[in-house]
């Protein structure tokens, strides 16, 4: 589940409704057509209590358009380290 939000901030987990989420990096996943561009080392807030991450949406949007790329030369699995 992807969920975005505007400004990285630590806020209230969403999901779980106990946690709170500090600044890590993880990992963002973008599917298309079965094929799956996976991007390690990403900014984003982490939930401390079940994990979840988030991202902002400027960071979603320029890690889809290099998605979009990379699908474009054929890639089906591939791991981009930022
Ligand atoms: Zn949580």
């Amino acid at each position: 589940m992807l969920i975005l939000k505007e400004k990285l901030s630590s806020m209230k987990c969403v999901i779980c409704k106990i946690g709170t989420t500090y600044k890590d990096k993880a990992s963002f996943t973008v599917e298309k057509d079965g094929a799956f561009l996976v991007f390690s080392n990403v900014d984003a807030d982490v939930c401390d209590n079940c994990g979840e991450a988030y991202f902002s949406e400027t960071t979603a949007r320029k890690l889809q358009t290099k998605a979009g790329e990379e699908f474009r030369k054929g890639k089906e699995i591939e791991l981009v380290k930022l």
